[in-house]
């Protein structure tokens, strides 16, 4: 309270003590939820808000951590952690090695981040809270500053909208603005507005002013769900409005907070972004198709098809691409990187096709039970082929492999588990005819 009267006055003293409480108890409630000892979770919620209220930030990552009275050994597992998780093609886990990674991070200034909701349903924030490798609160309190993000703070109105500009001007030209939702363009933006301004006007103002911009979800990325046709709010993705930005798509609906969490590291430490793709995604995350490494890929070699939801080929978890799935035109990391921490959690995972949510021309625009087409099916005696120029798996994503995506392996086992023998798999094509495709121009009999 002594810092807050010698920094403001008046009215304002007033809402930041109003802040204070509520982003403290806010943020420990977060914490303390999420498993940090009690004394902890008050501790570092307690010089997060000082931060925030007094404008003090510690200079680099390492200093914040040891002000917050984190021993160096928590922090060396936290960067064993995220080598771990990492996907490769960073060059911050090139190397991979907990100890030099330590290093970068701790050297590095903590970045600050701006999060802004559109046209939403806020699911990708409801991911990132899913994340536990590292959880949020470390994240959060540790290595980047979320001065900004309308769903975690307790703020709403004039207090909101003082603590967007505040967050802006003090970071102006060096803070990173994650943008989730679509804008509505249409009618100049009087679809959806903030504080009585045109959410396309406060997008571009803001945006002007950051130094990276990260499109997350699909419908920050290019439109998405607001987006389907008839789009009666002229719904766009971000890349479309600040043309001369720099600007980081993470398509998926939602998803997954890892690639979120690893280009923010990549940026802060390494002060470069992965190298994108032409529809501005990380190749490090969007260079392989989700059919590649599909638990349930054995099943569409050997033609074993689910013909509708519920009959013995479903039941029995085979592939799924007669429902509609669109995992052999959708580039994404799904099938080796789960949701919720959960192996096994994810579309196709639980037994429902995958939409295409991470591609452009594909969900929300192509029906979800309308097969797509499957370009140079190789025949059965030769598999089909893998893109030998996809992405290569190295060290941190093999061990990814181990740490996240057990997930993966256990559903491959699981699939594998449910394999019934040779003569019951006839006896069920027989009676439901499972390899016939729907699609005409698809022979996949003819393979
Ligand atoms: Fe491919 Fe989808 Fe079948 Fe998996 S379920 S093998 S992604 S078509």
């Amino acid at each position: 309270m002594r810092l807050i009267g010698h920094r403001a006055s008046g009215t304002i003293t007033v809402t930041l003590k109003w802040d204070r409480c509520n982003w403290t108890s806010r943020m420990y409630r977060l914490m303390h939820g999420l498993g940090k000892t009690r004394r902890l979770a008050q501790n570092e919620a307690r010089i997060k808000m000082e931060e925030m209220v007094i404008g003090k930030r510690s200079e680099t990552i390492a200093d914040h951590i040891e002000a917050s009275g984190i021993s160096r050994r928590r922090f060396l597992e936290f960067c064993a952690v995220l080598v771990a998780m990492a996907p490769s093609g960073l060059a911050l886990t090139k190397k991979a090695s907990a100890l030099e990674v330590a290093q970068k991070i701790g050297a590095s200034k903590r970045p600050s981040v701006i999060w802004l909701h559109f046209q939403d349903c806020t699911g990708c924030t409801e991911s990132l809270l899913h994340a536990s490798r590292p959880d949020i609160a470390d994240l959060i309190f540790n290595v980047i500053s979320l001065d900004y993000h309308e769903t975690f703070m307790a703020a709403s109105g004039y207090q909101a909208e003082e603590a967007l500009r505040h967050a802006v001007e003090e970071n102006n030209g060096n803070f990173i603005l994650v943008v989730e939702g679509s804008i509505p363009t249409r009618e100049n933006g009087a679809y959806m507005k903030l504080a009585g301004r045109p959410a396309l006007e406060v997008l571009r103002d803001t945006g002007s002013k950051a130094a990276l911009v990260v499109a997350i979800g699909s419908c920050a990325s290019w439109g998405g769900i607001p987006s389907a046709d008839p789009n009666p709010t002229g719904a766009l993705g971000v890349d479309s409005i600040l043309a001369n930005k720099a600007v980081v798509n993470l398509p998926g609906c939602p998803p997954n907070p890892y690639n979120f969490l690893s280009v923010l590291l990549e940026y802060s430490t390494m002060h470069r972004i992965p190298a994108l793709d032409e529809y501005h995604r990380p190749k490090f995350a969007y260079d392989r198709l989700i059919h590649e490494d599909c638990p349930r890929r054995g099943h569409f070699d050997a033609g074993r098809f689910a013909g509708v939801f519920g009959d013995e080929g479903h039941r029995q978890g085979w592939c799924l691409y007669k429902l509609g799935c669109k995992g052999p035109v959708t580039h994404a990391p799904c099938s080796t990187m789960h949701f919720n921490e959960t192996p096994g959690v994810w579309p196709i995972g639980i037994g429902a096709p995958c939409a295409g949510c991470t591609e452009k021309a594909t969900a929300f625009r192509i029906p979800i039970f309308q097969t797509v087409d499957i370009h140079s099916i190789t025949p059965p005696e030769a598999l089909p082929a893998i893109d030998a120029r996809a992405g290569s798996i190295g060290v941190a994503a093999a061990t990814t492999v181990g740490a996240i995506a057990g997930a993966a392996a256990t559903a491959a086992m699981i699939a594998s588990r449910r394999l019934p023998d040779s003569k019951r798999i006839r006896a069920i094509q027989k009676s439901e005819d499972t390899t016939k495709p729907r699609n005409k121009d698809i022979d996949l009999e003819g393979r």
